[in-house]
């Protein structure tokens, strides 16, 4: 085996927004660090390609200043922001019954409170939500899954549909198999309303993607080696250190390590010793998100607009990207990708059946996406807890185990499953990290 590097203070393993503003904090900190990421590119679930000239999200997009580790990066970097969708002309629609319902403002405004009906539970689970605490639950509300949770909401038919399409699009995954308060925790952290909750999901993106803006960051990160292309097999503590081995063979010995992976994957790398039963175990039963987003091109012009499916869809959101009389290009999420009939992107006829429903006589000439779930490095998508998981395995998924630390959007204490969670996640584990090498540890540097 190759030998290792001099030794350093930290060694990052995860190159996604939570370890690389990690790399930066601790830099700040004066503490080296070497980050070993596997991919080719910096960003993991978030992906800026270029492509037909845009600079398309194939993960992670929207930011809102009600996320205010995410807003704090915005405005430290200067990074241009643009409102998305774009209001102006937004045909809003629901599929209810087979057919498609346009919605009015007022009709949409309705759909607002059956939402705010069926978020009632946040205020008392949530009361405190940037906290992390959670209120009395004598209904067991808490282990309710959003189906369950679905089947008490008495509303008209449509707004149930356009409740159910919502909750399948913020789930992505399949709605029984989703925690309620995973969306009660989102609303309440939005204010307790669904128009703020709907602003902080889906309104702010960042105009030159958000590969921008982790570039931004990683160039701030000036005692930190960050090295693409090198994924890590093993991780072995001992009393004196890290040592963190590569595929390649190579390894890098450090006094501490991050991991800073997501949840999902983290059996995939071997633990000496092993992490802790309940790392082990939510990592094997992974959390709920494994929906399919892309980018689908179609013929026309199909106007500004943005319709949302309930779960018996194949797809369950569509919204305007782009639009032309050359061409549109949609942005569509499928909380279930099994139903869309596709074996891979190019199996446009799957999608454009899939598109029916929404937009009928629509025509699919190309599809643009990333499969995160089959991507052995992400294994799903945002972190979404199955019914019951938040209180089993919140907090120790981010616990300490002795010389490893951990970060992550999965396991963020407010916006959790968001790129701000994992930028909170990275402030606190590189100030954890600091106090520990202060404490006892001996820094490199010092
Ligand atoms: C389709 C999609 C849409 C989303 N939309 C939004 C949105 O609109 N707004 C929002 O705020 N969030 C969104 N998210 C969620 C957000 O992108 C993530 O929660 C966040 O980016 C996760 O950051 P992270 O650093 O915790 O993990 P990751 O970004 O997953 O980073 C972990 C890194 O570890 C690397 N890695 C894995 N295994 C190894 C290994 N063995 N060795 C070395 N490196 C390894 C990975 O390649 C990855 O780079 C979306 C996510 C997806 C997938």
């Amino acid at each position: 085996m190759a030998t290792s590097d001099a030794e350093v203070d930290v060694v990052i393993v995860g190159g996604g927004f939570a370890g690389v503003i990690a790399a930066r904090e601790l830099s700040a900190r004066g503490r080296s660090a070497v980050l070993v990421e596997a991919r080719d590119r910096l960003g993991g679930r978030t992906y800026t390609l270029d492509h037909d000239g845009h600079a398309m999200e194939l993960g992670g997009t929207w930011v809102h200043p009600l996320q205010p580790h995410v807003w704090s990066e915005v405005d430290r970097y200067g990074v241009e922001t643009e409102t998305f969708p774009v209001l102006e002309g937004l045909r809003q629609a629901v599929v209810s019954d087979g057919r498609v319902v346009d919605l009015s403002d007022d009709d949409v405004a309705r759909a607002y409170d059956a939402f705010d009906q069926f978020n009632a539970p946040a205020a008392t689970l949530f009361p405190e939500p940037f906290l992390e605490t959670l209120g009395p639950d004598p209904q067991g509300l808490g282990k309710r899954s959003l189906r369950e949770h679905l089947e008490t909401l008495q509303v008209a038919p449509e707004l149930r549909d356009w409740v159910e399409g919502m909750c399948s699009l913020i789930a992505f995954g399949p709605l029984d198999q989703s925690g309620a308060t995973e969306v009660f925790r989102t609303y309440a952290l939005a204010g307790y309303s669904t128009a703020q909750d709907m602003a902080a999901l889906s309104a702010t993106k960042l105009v030159k993607g958000t590969r921008e803006l982790i570039h931004c960051i990683a160039g701030q990160a000036t005692l930190a080696d960050i090295r693409l292309n090198s994924p890590v097999r093993r991780v072995i503590q001992t009393d004196e250190g890290v040592r963190v081995e590569l595929e390649s063979g190579e390894a890098v010995s450090a006094r501490t390590a991050l991991i800073a992976l997501p949840m999902n994957v983290l059996n995939s790398v071997e633990f000496e010793p092993g992490l802790s039963e309940i790392k082990r175990t939510a990592s094997a039963d992974r959390h709920a998100g494994a929906g399919m987003k892309c980018y689908v091109r179609v013929k026309g012009d199909i106007g500004n607009v943005s319709i949302v499916a309930p779960e018996s869809q194949a797809v369950n959101y569509v919204v305007t990207y782009d639009h032309g009389p050359e061409g549109s290009w949609l942005m569509v999420f499928a909380a279930i990708p099994k139903k869309l009939q596709m074996t891979k992107f190019e199996d446009v006829q799957g999608m454009q059946q899939a598109l029916q429903p929404l937009l009928p006589g629509v025509e699919v000439e190309s599809i643009v996406g990333w499969d995160w779930s089959n991507d052995p490095l992400a294994l799903g998508t945002w972190c979404i807890y199955r019914p019951g998981q938040l209180a089993k395995v919140l907090p120790d998924l981010r616990t300490t185990e002795g010389r490893l630390f951990f970060a992550g959007a999965d396991s963020a204490s407010t916006w959790r499953g968001f790129i701000d969670g994992a930028i909170e996640s990275g402030y606190r584990s590189a100030r954890d990290i600091d106090d520990y090498l202060t404490a006892g540890g001996t820094s490199a540097n010092s």
